[in-house]
């Protein structure tokens, strides 16, 4: 057997798209929205039978290995290898080399061995006591240590870069993975001018959601003017896109899914905290640590868009803590637009003033206070309040004004009217206010504001566009008449007379399919078991797949003799569509050839057109 159906024995299709989407039973089939497009009822379907999938909205489709590179952004070998881990298929040794040999495996490895070596310095190494003892201060066990490979590298030039050489990595790709700097004299034969990006660091490992580590956080031990930041990552690399890494997503993601939400922190060391004290849903974005750059470019917003899609697979329920200080404040108001745009329900995370000025530092105070205020997380509309009114006076009318501006540009991005309603009594009780003023306003803001919500534009790079062309009509019919050919074969394949015309000529998708079963059943040969087999290309959806599910959306309900009774209207309404096709290009073809004189061929032309009277 092949390395690919090895893999697709072990590896279910349903249990494999269902770690990524909620799927629920539809007939013989599961749904779900698809992860490709943006779409409010489903119209993703996934077969168990026969191991495929397809979406009816964006016309994507095909097996696991199609779904794992396009959800993952994986090429096929990438895609291979990493299913072939998960199903514990030894790759044999073509495929294997390949996949091996790929920059971004080779980058893997070395990224592997870096946090090896981080990890067992700290744990061994005499000179690493300090950054042992500062750890302990903050509170980390060893279980924690162990768990999240946690390391420190010493205040030196080029101690990993030598380590990793000697494991037999190449300069230009240590230079790749972003662990070492190449200087502008540097030279490559006698690797000199190299040298490392971490130094003198406690370091955190950075992993993607299937436990690969892409990167890594270093926090210096010792802060001096050289030390260059408290906080330093790796950069951009082909490994490591910050837009699709959210920090510790690979260790609660189970959690998040079972609890349905997930709680949002601003630092890896409030996540680490959480999950030390049982508290598993929690995750920070994009890796950066608490020195997240704060004037905020569009690309960052483009990349949480991206980050918040990711975790839109696992809840839509979100509470987000952040630090309470003008910089954490205004990085949570646009965190909170943009995950409601992308219809989450957001809730708000404040820890009570004494209580600790992040959750670190609050549940190292006091666990249970922090297990509270996550519990009683307010609304995020509740918490605009709070904020809106703080250092205001409402005697005052331009204060006034200002907390209903603000306020009632929150209000109208709220989709439900009855909700919308809601706070605008709440708005105008505690502004002594009335309503029909508000409501006024509103309306006016709401008209001014023409620039379409941000929902339009969320995740735009993974938006695809319908890729289904105008069919002819003739094509359409076909395409139906083969949907109900396929999926009632049983119950019409004994009706005389179905296959009404010949499109061995023509250039139709759905015309080797037509003519193949044609002359099948005109041969009597009832057997279309092996079918499948003939149209299905390594990586590209089977032609089969698609139709039959198809069928079993269009047609769920339908009885053997409305089946029957369908098909052969349709077999009839094709061999007058095809006529009609047909003499219309006689017609073109008659008048090209008067017009240029060519007796035989209007000859033959008339003969052709007769015949079809
Ligand atoms: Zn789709």
């Amino acid at each position: 057997m092949s390395d690919i159906n090895l893999i697709k024995n072990k590896i279910d299709v349903v249990d494999l798209i269902g770690e990524y989407i909620q799927l629920k039973p539809a007939g013989v089939n599961h749904k779900g929205l698809c992860p490709f497009h943006h779409e409010k009822s489903p119209s993703f379907m996934v077969n168990r039978e026969r191991q495929s999938w397809h979406c009816f909205g964006c016309a994507k489709g095909g097996d696991i290995f199609s779904f794992v590179q396009e959800i993952e952004g994986m090429e096929f070998r990438e895609a291979l290898k990493y299913l072939a881990d998960k199903a514990g298929v030894q790759l044999t040794n073509t495929f294997k080399n390949e996949a091996e040999s790929s920059l971004k495996n080779r980058l893997k490895n070395i990224n592997y061995d870096a946090s090896h070596f981080f990890y067992n310095f700290l744990l061994k190494m005499e000179s690493a006591k300090d950054a042992r003892d500062y750890l302990q201060k903050r509170g980390l066990t060893q279980d924690t240590i162990d768990n999240w490979q946690i390391g420190f590298v010493l205040e030196q030039w080029d101690l990993l870069t030598q380590y990793l050489l000697k494991k037999g990595h190449s300069i230009d790709d240590l230079v790749a993975s972003g662990l070492t700097i190449k200087r502008d004299n540097a030279n490559i034969a006698t690797k000199q001018g190299f040298y490392d990006r971490f130094r003198g660091r406690i370091m955190f490992p950075i992993w993607d959601v299937h436990d690969t580590v892409v990167g890594f956080t270093g926090r210096v031990l010792i802060e001096t003017d050289k030390s260059g930041g408290k906080y330093v990552n790796t950069p951009q690399t082909a490994l490591f896109d910050k837009s699709s890494v959210i920090f510790a997503l690979n260790k609660a993601k189970k959690s998040i899914k079972e609890k349905d939400f997930v709680v949002v922190v601003e630092g890896q060391m409030d996540v680490i905290a959480c999950h030390q004290v049982d508290m598993t849903n929690v995750v920070a974005f994009s890796g950066t640590a608490v020195t997240a750059e704060l004037d905020l470019h569009k690309s960052d917003a483009e990349q949480q868009k991206k980050q918040i899609g990711l975790l839109k697979r696992y809840t839509n329920n979100m509470s987000m803590a952040f630090d309470v200080d003008e910089a954490g404040e205004k990085a949570a108001r646009r965190t909170i637009s943009l995950a409601m745009s992308a219809g989450m329900n957001v809730k708000i995370i404040q820890i009570p003033e004494g209580a600790g000025k992040d959750p670190d530092e609050c549940i190292k105070k006091n666990k249970e206070v922090w297990f509270e205020v996550v519990k009683n997380a307010s609304e995020v509309m509740n918490w605009y309040f709070s904020r809106a009114f703080i250092n205001k006076d409402i005697n005052n009318p331009k204060d006034k004004q200002h907390i209903a501006s603000e306020l009632l540009d929150k209000i109208q991005h709220i989709p439900f009217a009855v909700e919308r309603d809601y706070w605008l009594k709440e708005l105008g009780h505690s502004l002594g206010v009335d309503i029909s003023v508000l409501r006024d306003d509103l309306v006016r803001i709401k008209s001014e504001e023409k620039i379409p919500v941000e929902k339009k534009n969320f995740d735009k790079n993974i938006e695809t566009k319908t890729i289904n062309l105008p069919e002819s009509r003739l094509n359409e019919l076909v395409k139906t008449f083969l949907v109900l050919f396929l999926r009632f074969y049983d119950f019409i394949k004994d009706t005389p007379n179905l296959f009404s015309i010949d499109l061995s000529l023509s250039t139709g998708k759905y015309n080797e399919l037509y003519e193949m079963l044609k002359s099948r059943y005109n041969k009597g040969n009832k057997d279309i078991s092996n079918f499948r087999d003939y149209f299905s290309h390594e990586n590209q959806e089977n032609i089969i797949d698609v139709l039959l599910m198809q069928g079993e959306k269009d047609f769920f309900g339908f009885k053997e003799n409305e089946a029957k009774n369908e098909v052969k209207i349709l077999s009839k309404r094709i061999y007058e569509e095809w006529l009609k096709e047909e003499k219309n290009r006689i017609q073109n073809e008659l008048s090209l050839a008067e017009s240029k004189g060519d007796t035989d061929k209007v000859d033959e032309l008339m003969k052709r057109f007769q015949s079809l009277s």
